[in-house]
């Protein structure tokens, strides 16, 4: 890990951590983002016909150009339904490959500083994922694409309403703004060089998580998200274990991971914006 020599001392005021999902909370080597971008070429395939090299090559440049290819394609003029889109290339992943954090878990609910879950991807995947790490209600709320983009259902053309994700500054703010945080008080987890510049971009402390080393814009870089207590104080941890019923979160079922009762004004499940 680097840049973690603040731990005890200059960021006692933050009381806001933000995290990503995919490859933050959980680790890329459960091959889920592999799954994930074959089921992108496979819906780009049977959606325009493409040979698998040609969806591959037009995923990348979507990706590269517009954040997402759902976003690319939108902004192109193609009526691609977000809900089927996400249906599609996250219905399919094999959830099973993400197991329980006991670990993890232990922290978060130690940490007695607000949490929440900043994504691009679906409601429905968050909620998947949480459930299978079984720290779904280790948080106050879920920012999530809905959450971004609550217009998209109602848009009457494509590009009406450009879709909007990390790492754009929008999106920062939008996730800023619906969790009512103040950016300069506010710990933000990333995998992605990108999200996390758009973060320090609005002021959030960053943290760049799955690598050794620090991206320009990452005040701190973490190894593993099980390596999360290095970037804060001690004192931030309760002294004692957390009350725990561990066994009854992981036998409900998805659904019902509710954010817990928060300490803020924010109280819903998954957070919309106002
Ligand atoms: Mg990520």
């Amino acid at each position: 890990m680097e840049g973690c020599d603040s731990k005890n001392g200059s960021d006692s005021f933050l009381d806001c951590l933000l995290f990503d999902l995919d490859d933050t909370l959980y680790s890329r080597s459960t091959g889920m983002a592999e799954f994930c971008r074959t089921n992108i070429n496979e819906f780009l395939m049977q959606r325009f016909g493409l040979t698998v090299e040609d969806a591959s090559k037009l995923r990348v440049d979507l990706f590269r150009t517009y954040g997402s290819s759902l976003a690319g394609l939108r902004a192109l003029g193609y009526d691609i339904d977000a809900d089927e889109y996400h249906s599609f290339v996250h219905g399919r992943l094999p959830y099973d490959l993400i197991k329980p954090d006991a670990e993890l878990r232990d922290v978060l609910k130690r940490i007695k500083k607000r949490k929440l879950v900043f994504t691009n991807s679906d409601r429905v995947h968050a909620h998947k994922v949480l459930h299978r790490l079984n720290i779904g209600d280790c948080f106050e709320g879920i920012i999530c694409f809905e959450t971004l983009n609550p217009n998209i259902s109602k848009s009457k053309r494509p590009d009406e309403y450009p879709v909007i994700l990390k790492p754009s500054k929008e999106a920062m703010e939008i996730a800023i703004a619906v969790a009512k945080a103040d950016p300069l008080r506010t710990l933000f987890f990333d995998d992605n060089v990108r999200n996390v510049a758009a973060g320090k971009s609005i002021g959030l402390q960053t943290v760049l998580v799955g690598k050794s080393t620090k991206s320009k814009e990452a005040d701190y870089a973490i190894d593993s998200i099980h390596d999360l207590h290095a970037v804060i104080p001690q004192r931030w941890l309760a002294d004692t274990e957390v009350n725990d019923n561990t066994e009854a979160v992981v036998a409900s079922d998805y659904q019902s991971i509710s954010c817990k009762p928060s300490e803020s004004s924010v109280s819903t499940t998954t957070l919309v914006r106002a």
